[in-house]
């Protein structure tokens, strides 16, 4: 965290790679034999600012081709090639729509941001009843190959964009269904409590989109709060990558002195909360801290997380200003929670001896 802080993911961006990893990575010029990290990372950063520019630069601007929300659409998928392009060019040509067959020849990267984002409405259609990121049926737009083996994927405020990753440390950025379900996730929370992408409402902001990521996977595959594995982005690694994953909720570190990673810098506990002004005060850091409540609350309610953990996150997004704090999220919870289930049962314990697990 010494290394000078250069933005990449500011403010409309949504990024799953965080700025951290790109200065870490920046400052390992031991292993660039093995990986030449440098060019990566000039590349991805440039790649990175450009987007960013055009997210500035959208205010508000015309509709994407396709995302035009209306409230009778149910699942609308449209995913357009950027056919390596910046992002200018976004969203690029089309590729496939709604109900279309598999891209012919065969492109898994279209394939699975089709599959996974269809995976994600499902998710959200029917745990949650929610009809698309809107609520309304607005069209899912997603855009694949965009830039040169970026090594990101990004929630524009619009539209989803995939990079294909350098092959070396990240695969394509479509494989994970938790990192298409957390981008995803972050249009819903546009449209929901449309928390401020700064210190801690930032944290809360990809609190959320972590945990309705995760939850969106372990719905698909059945798995039971139990059994999961609570790893962000472990399907994007690449095989030169030593770090099984980007993240984890559970206590212990997703990387610990990584030749190209170093040190997940998570904390799970407030006392350990990240002041500083790096990646927006820390929006992708002290997301640790609730991330970890959460997954002891769910663990600690056995059977499916998405089900009474994931329905009271979901009713406290529903209820969060955008400018909410850690306090206001956990007394947020505590009345979702108390809402269903009434207070001083098994699932109220359970809350608030999770939120107390980690400082509150
Ligand atoms: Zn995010």
């Amino acid at each position: 965290m010494s290394s000078p802080f250069r933005p990449v993911c500011r403010h409309g961006l949504h990024c799953i790679i965080p700025p951290y990893l790109l200065d870490c990575l920046s400052n390992c010029t031991d292993v660039t034999a093995e990986v030449d990290i440098n060019a990566w990372l000039t590349k991805t950063r440039s790649q990175s600012n450009k987007l960013r520019s055009l997210r500035m630069g959208y205010h508000p601007g015309p509709p994407l081709p396709g995302a035009v929300s209306t409230a009778t659409q149910g699942k609308t998928r449209n995913i357009y090639d950027a056919q390596n392009l910046g992002s200018s060019r976004l969203p690029g040509k089309l590729v496939r729509s709604e109900g279309q067959p598999p891209a012919e020849p065969a492109d898994p990267a279209v394939n699975e941001a089709y599959d996974y984002s269809g995976i994600t409405y499902d998710f959200y259609a029917q745990v949650f009843s929610r009809n698309s990121l809107d609520g309304a049926g607005m069209a899912l737009v997603s855009s694949v190959h965009v830039g040169k083996n970026l090594n990101n994927a990004f929630w524009t405020g619009e539209q989803m964009a995939y990079g294909d990753g350098d092959g070396k440390l990240f695969t394509r950025f479509t494989k994970s269904l938790d990192v298409v379900g957390h981008e995803l996730s972050h249009g819903v929370i546009t449209y929901t409590a449309d928390l401020v992408y700064q210190n801690e409402s930032g944290a809360l902001n990809e609190h959320f989109a972590d945990v309705l990521g995760m939850l969106t996977r372990q719905w698909h595959t059945q798995t039971d709060a139990a059994s999961a594995d609570w790893l962000v982005g472990k399907d994007i690694m690449g095989p030169a990558a030593k770090a099984r994953s980007l993240r984890t909720f559970k206590a212990d570190k997703a990387y610990d002195n990584d030749p190209y990673f170093g040190t997940d810098p998570q904390p799970k506990h407030l006392r350990d909360q990240y002041k500083g002004t790096d990646d927006n005060g820390g929006v992708h850091i002290n997301s640790g801290i609730p991330n970890h409540a959460f997954y002891l609350f769910a663990t600690a309610l056995k059977g499916n997380a998405w089900e009474t953990a994931g329905q009271a996150w979901y009713d406290t997004l529903l209820q969060l200003k955008s400018d909410a704090q850690f306090t206001d999220m956990v007394q947020a919870t505590d009345r979702t929670v108390v809402a269903r289930h009434g207070s001083g049962g098994a699932v109220h314990q359970a809350l608030t001896a999770a939120w107390k697990a980690v400082g509150f």
